[in-house]
């Protein structure tokens, strides 16, 4: 029997959105069917998870609205499984995802990969903006306040799903971001980056503000370091303590966590509101973040984007 536990964090819809899908599994399914794969075959070997524990995250996105099992037609094998409302509104936030890993990471076969925006015809890239003032979307240029559910979650919540870090030398061609889904896979460190947008950087901060054990939290810190996503500073000298700050890496996931946050005010909302609001302080409006076509300026919808090799 899986452990339960009652938590009560700070409501986040980032938080949200990460309890129904910040797994691995989860994240790499969603990155199949956004790039076109809908059958159970296919997606086994480009998530390269066991048949159990894909069947296992399909029943759970189906149940949880992200996808729509198609009945099994006359002479087909298997079902095919399809793309909701809800994870077409979520596409926005794999588009974010693989403008950062295009940027960090090479991948010949995947940089090959066009994008075409079927309204316009052209190749694009995805672009985030400001619906207001119509200009890109620079973390520095974002400030948090209070929204009417900045309350607390209570959630019941059970240790069921353990994933392992991919390994980097499977080959999996058809993936759009594998490296950031091996990143934020992890709820935990998927949280902590999210709070670091916030301000915060001290072991302590990270510590209040989610239930996480302490050696979890410290390996998950080591981890960001590591992987260039946080930069340590010392704050104090006896004894030595250091806080962790986002490197220009680690700012660059900063659209992800934005369309990750609007999606999950919209989806996993209470009726208390929005637990935060964002403003641009530039042009002073509340940030209302678009992901646009950089060759027409439209925004960007799952269902009118194709990939073109
Ligand atoms: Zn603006
Ligand atoms: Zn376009």
């Amino acid at each position: 029997m899986p452990v339960k536990t009652t938590l009560s964090t700070k409501a986040s819809s980032i938080n949200r959105a990460l309890d129904e899908i910040g797994d691995k599994w989860c994240l790499l399914i969603l990155q199949e069917v956004f790039w076109g794969i809908n059958t159970f075959n296919e997606m086994l070997a480009g998530t390269g998870a066991s048949r159990g524990v894909l069947s296992n995250r399909l029943s759970w996105l189906e149940s949880m609205g992200y996808l729509r099992k198609d009945i099994i037609a006359k002479g087909q094998k298997r079902p095919t499984y399809h793309m909701t409302k809800k994870s077409i509104e979520l596409y926005r936030n794999g588009l974010m995802a693989m403008v950062w890993e295009r940027k960090y990471f090479t991948t010949p076969d995947l940089d090959s990969v066009e994008l075409i925006h079927d309204r316009c015809g052209k190749a694009f890239w995805p672009m985030m903006e400001c619906s207001h003032c119509n200009q890109s979307v620079l973390s520095t240029d974002v400030s948090f306040h209070k929204g009417p559910g900045a309350k607390n979650d209570t959630r019941i919540t059970k240790t069921r799903r353990r994933s392992s870090n991919l390994s980097a030398s499977e080959d999996r061609g058809k993936t759009l971001y594998n490296n950031l889904i091996n990143l934020l896979g992890d709820r935990w460190t998927a949280n902590i980056i999210a709070l670091a947008f916030h301000g915060f950087n001290r072991f302590d901060d990270f510590h209040t503000e989610l239930p996480v054990a302490t050696n979890i939290l410290a390996d998950r810190l080591k981890l960001l370091v590591n992987e260039g996503i946080f930069y340590q500073q010392p704050y104090q000298v006896s004894p030595l303590r250091y806080d962790y700050h986002l490197t220009d890496k680690g700012r660059d996931l900063f659209p992800y966590f934005v369309t990750l946050m609007a999606w999950g005010d919209k989806w996993c909302t209470t009726e208390d509101g929005n637990p935060i609001l964002l403003k641009h302080i530039s042009c002073g409006a509340d940030l209302n973040a678009e992901v646009r076509c950089d060759q027409c300026g439209e925004g960007l919808i799952a269902t009118e984007v194709h990939f073109k090799r």
